[in-house]
């Protein structure tokens, strides 16, 4: 195990140590940071909960996560050991000022052990009503008085609506400057998200390509086989177009639609997505009902297990309006993509979990081959699957063999998995360390959260105005409710599915 050079000593604060997030994905990410010599020698985790418990029964809950949900599987012995010697928790009431004294205590005895001021980061893995009290109390307490050392990271969601995000905004911008401010959206830390950028910047194949001349439309699609489960606290008074559109999917299309930035810097990359987010076609009450559509789902069956619907399962009253499915078709513009359709859609409970972008490309502007050598003629197509499967597919015409001219799609394609032998990180293992590093590329800036809220306002508010006559309007293990069927199909189109394993 090496130590990564370039890392200051650093104290993490993790606000809600005990839950669900921390055990899930900080504790797996930041073991694995440890054991592939990214971590700085000198490092600490101070896990802080209202539950009252000693450093060793805190660390055995990490380690429960860890063995359950780490990539790597159980953790090792010996390197458990390392890791979790550098592991305590303090127990605090994130509503009580005085409860953050310890923390100052703490931070300042490791910074005489180790002979020089870490770097802190505050995780706020909490609740978002926790957000502005946990802010203040540490601005109160002292604790982010260096701006140059102290970093805070804001769980999604990040505000309700338009109005709560610039207030969140204000709020934070008044305690830190906005270098220290690291807004998450994990699915930029994805591996094959990350590739989007690689893929288009460093290739000069496809930029020539990549305007309105030669694309005809673009899908997003993030769909997963989960229901609200025990989410559905939060879920019910969200929906999907807060918890997947308004940020992981307008992300992958700010992605696919920005332009090339100048360099790699951190406010170039983010200056140009939102660029997007701007030039993106507004909505007015009208163009809600022609371009965005709902679901619910109801019950039904999946993989053989009978599963209830979602007004079963939030038992709201009366009956929940919350959508579980979202597709909206939106519009960019600008010279690059005047009049290319951008379709984005999520649901829970759908046929198959996966997320994938797809570029259809326009149609050949003259077809030489008669009719019947084209069996399953296609216009060209880029697809770009982000999970399950982590591939970049192109697919092509092209002669089958035989003395008969017939032609028909083959695919040529980049998989991760048959291409590289190492494992892909996770998301927040390379978030994480861009915390350490103080690089901000891969989080949103205030500006972009709050364009993207501003985007969807309209839509929202049309939804919460008029409840749904139709829900529940899809059944589980289907591809959604009819009317997203109609949304694409009055433009010619369908929702594609992506080949897997001869499923379909
Ligand atoms: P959770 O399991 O309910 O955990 C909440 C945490 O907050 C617990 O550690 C709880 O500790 C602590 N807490 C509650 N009230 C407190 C108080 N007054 N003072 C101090 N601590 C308090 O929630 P979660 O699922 O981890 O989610 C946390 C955040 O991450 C949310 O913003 C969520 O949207 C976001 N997120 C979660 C996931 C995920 O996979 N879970 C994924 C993406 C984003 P005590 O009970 O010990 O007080």
């Amino acid at each position: 195990m090496t130590s990564h050079k370039n890392i200051q000593p650093t104290v993490f604060v993790i606000f809600g140590g005990t839950g669900d997030l921390n055990a899930r994905k900080l504790a797996p990410a930041l073991y694995h940071l440890f054991m592939d010599g990214w971590l700085p020698e000198q490092f600490a985790i101070i896990g802080t909960g209202r539950t009252v418990l000693t450093d060793e029964a805190f660390r055995d809950r990490l380690l429960e996560g860890i063995n359950q949900f780490s990539r790597s599987g159980k953790a090792n012995a010996d390197t458990w050991k390392a890791f979790s010697g550098h592991v305590v928790y303090q127990a605090a009431d994130v509503q009580d000022a005085a409860a953050y004294e310890p923390f100052a205590r703490r931070i300042q005895a490791y910074a005489k052990e180790w002979g020089t001021q870490p770097n802190v980061i505050y995780y706020l893995a909490v609740s978002p009503d926790f957000f502005p009290v946990i802010a203040q109390n540490i601005s109160k307490s002292k604790l982010s008085a260096d701006p140059e050392r102290t970093r805070i990271v804001i769980e999604k969601p990040f505000g309700h609506d338009l109005e709560s995000a610039k207030e969140l905004n204000q709020l934070l911008g008044h305690i830190f400057t906005e270098q220290q401010i690291y807004r998450i959206d994990h699915y930029l830390g994805k591996e094959t998200v990350q590739n989007i950028m690689a893929f288009r910047f460093a290739n000069a194949l496809f930029e020539p390509l990549w305007n309105r001349n030669y694309i005809d439309h673009v899908q997003i699609s993030v769909t997963e086989q989960l229901g609200v489960g025990d989410r559905g606290g939060y879920y019910n008074g969200a929906g999907a177009l807060r918890d997947m559109i308004q940020n992981h999917l307008l992300q992958l299309l700010c992605l696919v639609a920005m332009e090339p930035p100048v360099n790699f810097n951190a406010d170039e990359i983010r200056n140009r997505k939102v660029d997007v987010l701007r030039a993106m076609r507004r909505f007015t009450p009208e163009t809600v009902r022609e371009s965005a559509v709902r679901g619910q789902y109801g019950a039904g069956w999946m993989e053989g297990k009978k599963v209830p619907g979602y007004r079963e399962e939030v038992e709201s009253k009366p009956p929940s309006n919350t959508e579980t499915f979202a597709a909206v078709k939106f519009f960019v513009d600008n010279w690059r993509w005047q009049n290319v359709p951008f379709y984005l859609r999520t649901g829970k409970r759908m046929h198959r979990s996966a997320s994938s972008i797809t570029v259809q490309f326009k149609d050949v502007p003259h077809c030489v081959f008669p009719t019947e050598t084209a069996e399953s003629w296609q216009q060209n197509r880029l697809i770009i699957s982000i999970q399950p499967e982590m591939s970049i597919r192109l697919q092509v015409q092209a002669k089958r063999p035989g003395l008969d001219m017939m032609l028909n799609t083959v695919d040529m394609v980049f998989d991760y998995k048959g291409t590289y032998s190492n494992e892909a990180p996770e998301a927040y293992e390379t978030l994480l360390l861009d915390t350490m590093l103080g690089d901000q590329t891969l989080f949103m800036r205030g500006d972009q959260v709050e364009a993207a809220w501003d985007l969807i306002m309209p839509i929202l508010n049309s939804w919460e105005g008029r409840a749904s006559q139709s829900f529940p309007n899809y059944s589980a293990d289907s591809w959604g409710p009819e009317v997203a069927e109609a949304l694409i199909a009055r433009d010619g189109y369908h929702w594609f599915t992506l080949p897997l394993n001869g499923k379909k």
